[in-house]
């Protein structure tokens, strides 16, 4: 079977807005198309859902590939749960879109995260006390070294704070479809941020969550449609307690977490405004003026622009606090 490929613009395919062709696009809407596609393309890949976690180079010579599968079904259900198999191509936020209008618990807290749900695997999405690992059950994935389709449990996909083994053996699973574990009966995650203050509400609804969700992530975040970016850049730094208590005593308001035995989550936004370079602009790049922790294009940015503002920022964070940031966004080269 031959496929046509298409040269794309993808400029507007990502929500950084970065200008980018791709030489070769391919969307595949079938296993069979799929397979028979990494048959036939043995060579290194791009496998693109919404571009929101992405930032692109100019022109990629190597072929894009979009999976198409918008499958959205209960495959199982009893009093306590419902097992929901989602196509990778559906929105992310019209998946919890539709879990909360069915009365599905669990989602509710991801609510607005952009992006398609054959993505949220790869770095295990998460906000506001829940990841994508605490529903998931199991990912369908082609899996290019063993060249068959597999089910990868949720053990198998090896979840971390925003990685799995979709991020670490990049390139080798094609994510066709995901299955989720979704409650039937309440049971809300309100222990983080603003949603603490719901936590006192009788007769609390998924929608009420959900808007209160929403509502404060707009109010946080930049509109990719209005200021591109790609939501956090850095990846909040983990570092063992001694290490951390140093700091807090150079740095009294440090803002930091318990991440587990011996570990500290710093919060890496706080990093970058306490120095000095909230709205910082550099070129046509920016780090957002209302929130550190985003890197925006302030319109006309190329992938160089933002690769050089990031590592301008990872300097001077390393300088004043002996911190390696790593960056959440997939950097794509060609
Ligand atoms: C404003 C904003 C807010 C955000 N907030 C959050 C947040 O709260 N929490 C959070 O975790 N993330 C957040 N993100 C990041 C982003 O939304 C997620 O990482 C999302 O899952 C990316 O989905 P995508 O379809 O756009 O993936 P893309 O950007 O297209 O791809 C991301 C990676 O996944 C791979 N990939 C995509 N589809 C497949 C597939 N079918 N099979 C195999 N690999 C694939 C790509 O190759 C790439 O490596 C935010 C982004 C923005 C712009």
């Amino acid at each position: 079977m031959s496929l046509e490929s298409l040269r794309k613009d993808l400029s507007s395919s990502n929500t950084m807005a970065l200008p980018c062709v791709a030489e070769q696009f391919f969307e595949l809407s079938s296993e069979q198309a799929i397979s028979d596609f990494f048959y036939a393309h043995p060579e290194d890949v791009l496998i693109l859902g919404g571009g929101s976690n992405v930032v692109l180079p100019p022109v990629i010579q190597r072929p894009v590939v979009q999976v198409v599968n918008h499958t959205l079904e209960c495959i199982a259900r009893d009093l306590d749960h419902v097992v929901v198999k989602v196509g990778a191509s559906v929105v992310w936020d019209e998946l919890v879109a539709w879990a909360v209008e069915n009365s599905y618990y669990g989602l509710e807290n991801l609510s607005l995260i952009p992006g398609s749900v054959g993505a949220a695997p790869v770095q295990n999405i998460g906000a506001y006390g829940v990841e994508l690992k605490d529903l998931l059950k199991s990912v369908r994935a082609f899996d290019r070294v063993q060249r068959v389709f597999v089910d990868l449990s949720n053990e198998r996909c090896c979840f971390g704070y925003r990685d799995s083994i979709f991020k670490r053996e990049c390139g080798r699973y094609v994510i066709s479809e995901v299955v989720l574990r979704l409650a039937r009966k309440a049971q809300f995650v309100l222990e983080y941020g603003e949603l603490k203050t719901l936590s006192h509400e009788a007769n609390l609804s998924l929608s009420k969550v959900r808007d209160t969700v929403i509502g404060v992530r707009s109010a946080k975040l930049p509109d990719p449609k209005v200021i591109p970016n790609t939501g956090s850049f850095f990846k909040n730094p983990v570092i063992s307690r001694s290490t951390c208590e140093v700091l807090k005593q150079r740095f009294p308001s440090l803002v930091c977490y318990p991440a587990g035995e011996g570990s500290m989550k710093l919060a890496a936004g706080w990093l970058i405004e306490n120095a000095g370079l909230k709205g910082y602009v550099q070129g046509n790049a920016s780090v957002h003026d209302k929130q550190a922790l985003v890197l925006t294009n302030q319109g006309g940015a190329q992938q160089q622009d933002i690769i050089r503002l990031a590592s301008y920022v990872e300097d001077k964070i390393k300088d004043l606090y002996g911190i390696e940031l790593e960056q959440e966004p997939i950097l794509i080269r060609d």
